[in-house]
């Protein structure tokens, strides 16, 4: 059961008006908007929450991820059912990205108990040292504050209410105040309920969490701009990411701005690669395309292959795969809009020639991709930007210099992609150190959509990937976005974080 209520330190609380939230099946839900009051309120619980919050065991923080995992499984059916009503996604999908959801926060929970991610670190007294003495010096890792979290309609789960961004902030020691999205608001309350019953079982202060509903973008800046908030994980759109970095650094105290945004993944197919495997890496780039109707951050959506007769083939395969598509909804009738109109702009435009393009409509979309040439590209800077859902531009080189070039002009990526074979190594060197430059992960013969969580996860890039270069959302190092470094000179023992008081070398 919903209210469409805003959740402030276990209180669910009514908004100043309410808005009709969209579905795929049957009417929505009413959901309360927030005003600065609502914000307010969540912003100072949060900041109240820390001064206990931030002080608090791993051991407990490990427990309370764990607990939050268990109530979303407890809730897990009903979650699938509402969502799948929300956002139109297979219940089998749902299922999916809900364990990943609660593996995150499990190895999240492992990852903070193994105590490193402090990175402790001593540098002993030297009393004796001339011409002055060295004092001793102490250096752990300390929760920044309250964080404000945004996430994205088409990872209701992974990357929403208690996703990557939530997952790493608690574990981290902060307090967390969601923006729901709303695209999907009853999700998000049904989320927010097994966090606030696993904050009571874990007795722990309930101002560490807060969801506030919104369905426009006036309490989403005060929430940015507030005081008490002390960092901002966002993912999202880069014209949202963008609006709400550029508050965060005009701010009195400017605070870090995480921001996750879309990618156009690009994919490079070296010759001796295509000549061996053009059918086999059309069909699986096609499929790669069309996952989740195209509405991944990581969907391969620009291409790169030489001109000529491999080349040509591989067009050929695509289309005939492409041709089997069927119509499709997307997330949202925003999303499903800008869609319709962004390809036909791409139509339209001279030097741009479709592969497949069926007409689409809101409520009928299809797979639109166009071809054309690198030097139309380098001139065409509406070609270089994200269209969320199945598009897709296949830019022909006409050799590898201007295939190298290409790579030099491309913006920050969340991933890039090479299929090689051995007697590609030798092009694939020079090209590799440019996408090195451009990209968080780089892979090699397989597609980028599907992301791994663990350790050695980048997701994460140069701008416009992401507003951060130097992070990852996803896997265990997303947890130092919310940590810095604190410096204890000469500190008594007994009045150290606890990691320190015993800590020598
Ligand atoms: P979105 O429209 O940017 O929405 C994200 C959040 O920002 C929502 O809560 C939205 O609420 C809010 N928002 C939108 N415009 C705003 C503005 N001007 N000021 C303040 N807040 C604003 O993104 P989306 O459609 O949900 O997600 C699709 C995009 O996310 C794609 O570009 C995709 O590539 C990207 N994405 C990236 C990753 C990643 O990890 N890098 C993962 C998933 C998706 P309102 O709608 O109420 O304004």
């Amino acid at each position: 059961m919903t209210t469409g209520q805003h959740l402030i330190k276990d209180q669910w609380v009514n908004g100043p008006s309410s808005f009709e939230s969209e579905t795929h099946q049957g009417t929505g839900h009413n959901i309360q908007r927030a005003n600065t009051a609502i914000v307010n309120l969540a912003a100072e619980a949060a900041s109240q929450a820390f001064q206990s919050f931030g002080f608090s065991s791993t051991k407990d923080r490990a427990k309370l991820l764990r607990t939050i995992a268990s109530e979303i499984n407890a809730r897990g059916d009903e979650i699938t059912s509402v969502c799948s009503k929300e956002t139109g996604l297979p219940s089998a999908r749902l299922v999916g990205e809900r364990g990943r959801t609660t593996q995150q926060l499990e190895l999240f929970a492992s990852y903070i108990e193994q105590g490193d991610y402090l990175q402790p670190s001593v540098d002993k007294a030297l009393p004796e040292r001339t011409p002055i003495p060295r004092p001793e010096l102490k250096k752990t890792l300390r929760p920044y504050g309250p964080v404000a979290v945004f996430g994205a309609s088409n990872f209701p789960l992974a990357f929403s209410t208690a996703g990557g961004d939530t997952a790493s902030a608690l574990a981290a020691g902060c307090p967390v105040v969601v923006k729901g999205h709303p695209a999907h608001p009853a999700t998000s309350e049904l989320v927010a309920q097994a966090i606030s019953a696993a904050i009571k079982q874990c007795d722990m202060d309930p101002g560490i969490f807060s969801l506030i509903q919104d369905d426009g973008i006036k309490a989403a800046q005060h929430l940015v701009k507030h005081p008490k908030i002390s960092a901002v994980g966002f993912t999202g759109s880069l014209k949202a990411g963008r609006a709400l970095f550029d508050l965060c650094n005009q701010r009195p105290v400017p605070i870090p701005f995480y921001g996750e945004m879309g990618s156009l993944n690009p994919v490079f197919i070296l010759p001796d690669a295509l000549a061996q495997s053009c059918h086999e890496i059309a069909n699986g780039w096609v499929d790669s395309l069309n996952l989740g109707v195209g509405q991944f951050c990581t969907k391969p959506g620009l291409l790169f292959i030489p001109q000529g007769e491999a080349g040509d083939a591989f067009i050929e395969t695509a289309k005939t795969k492409l041709e089997n598509s069927t119509a499709n909804q997307l997330l949202t009738k925003g999303i499903a809009t800008a869609f319709v109109q962004s390809t036909q702009d791409i139509k339209n435009k001279s030097g741009v020639t479709p592969v497949y393009n069926p007409t689409v409509t809101v409520d009928a979309i299809y797979p639109n991709v166009f071809t054309t040439t690198a030097t139309t590209w380098f001139d065409s800077p509406e070609l270089h930007q994200e269209i969320f859902g199945p598009y897709a531009l296949i830019v022909r080189t006409a050799n590898h210099t201007e295939t190298l070039k290409a790579a030099d002009a491309l913006e920050g990526q969340l991933t890039s992609t090479l299929f090689i074979t051995e007697h590609d190594y030798e092009m694939a060197k020079p090209l590799l150190q440019i996408l090195e430059q451009k990209a968080g992960r780089i892979l090699a013969n397989g597609f980028p959509t599907g992301v791994e969580v663990a350790e050695s996860m980048v997701h994460g890039g140069p701008y416009p990937a992401s507003t951060f270069v130097g992070t990852t959302s996803v896997g265990t190092t997303a947890i130092q976005r919310f940590l810095r470094p604190v410096c204890y000179q000469n500190i008594p023992k007994n009045l150290l974080p606890s990691e320190l008081q015993e800590f020598t070398d």
